[in-house]
């Protein structure tokens, strides 16, 4: 008990609080756990460069400024994929991502100053795999948050052609996931991570905008 008579804690109690609010990001140090499988792909998503985040340090919502990986959450809710709600533990404690491993909840210092330092990217992740990256390039180029930002900007001021060109933009996304199913047999569960979250989930999420469901061919 401190000296206002509230508990403190000085060590993990293995809560589980921190997991609820989300996977962790992760960083060059945990590349290792995704090159050999241990954390698939599949279990990961891209926060893309210019989109809103939940700054885990601060608390507040930001426009990230370099893109971020991070473990997924389960459906509908926050807590991440690898927290195990009736044993109340982590299925992947002895190799969890170093975020979870420098957390400290009643000591923030150490998480927030490696936080934004050596993040992974899908780049670290995919070296080797030059085809993907060059899709990841050419949707990067065609579908950027900082085109959304303008066409939802020129839609707010009334321009006909903000709307459309968003639509249009929503629609080359799909194009862009349904041919990575189809032509390159990459599981539907990797498109999180390879593309970010589809921009017709994105857009009314993050700028208040109805999207009609894209034609994915
Ligand atoms: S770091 Fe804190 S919130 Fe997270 S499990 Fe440990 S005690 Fe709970
Ligand atoms: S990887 Fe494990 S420790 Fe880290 S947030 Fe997920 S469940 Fe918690």
């Amino acid at each position: 008990m401190n000296h206002n008579g509230k508990i403190s804690i000085n060590e993990c109690a293995r809560c589980g609080t921190c997991c609820m609010k989300g996977g962790p990001a992760l960083h060059d140090e945990d590349s290792g756990l995704v090159e050999s499988g241990q954390i698939p792909l599949a279990s990961l998503y891209t926060i893309r460069k210019g989109e809103l985040a939940r700054d885990n340090v601060s608390g507040g919502l930001i426009r990230v400024e370099s893109e971020i990986i991070k473990v997924k959450s389960i459906p509908g809710a926050h807590t991440c994929v690898y927290y195990d709600d009736a044993l109340q533990s982590c299925r992947i404690y002895d190799i969890r991502p170093i975020e979870c491993r420098t957390l400290e909840c009643w000591d923030t210092g150490k998480i927030e100053t490696m936080y934004s330092r050596h993040r992974s990217d899908r780049r670290k992740l995919l070296n080797a795999i030059q085809w993907i990256l060059e899709l990841i390039e050419t949707h990067e180029a065609r579908c950027s948050f900082a085109e959304i930002s303008r066409l939802a900007s020129l839609r707010e001021k009334g321009d006909p052609q903000g709307a459309e060109k968003l639509q249009a933009m929503v629609n080359e996304d799909a194009h862009f996931r349904y041919m990575m199913i189809e032509k390159g047999q990459i599981v539907p569960d990797m498109l999180d991570f390879l593309l970010g979250r589809p921009l017709s989930e994105i857009i009314p999420l993050q700028f208040g905008i109805k999207i009609t469901q894209a034609l994915s061919d």
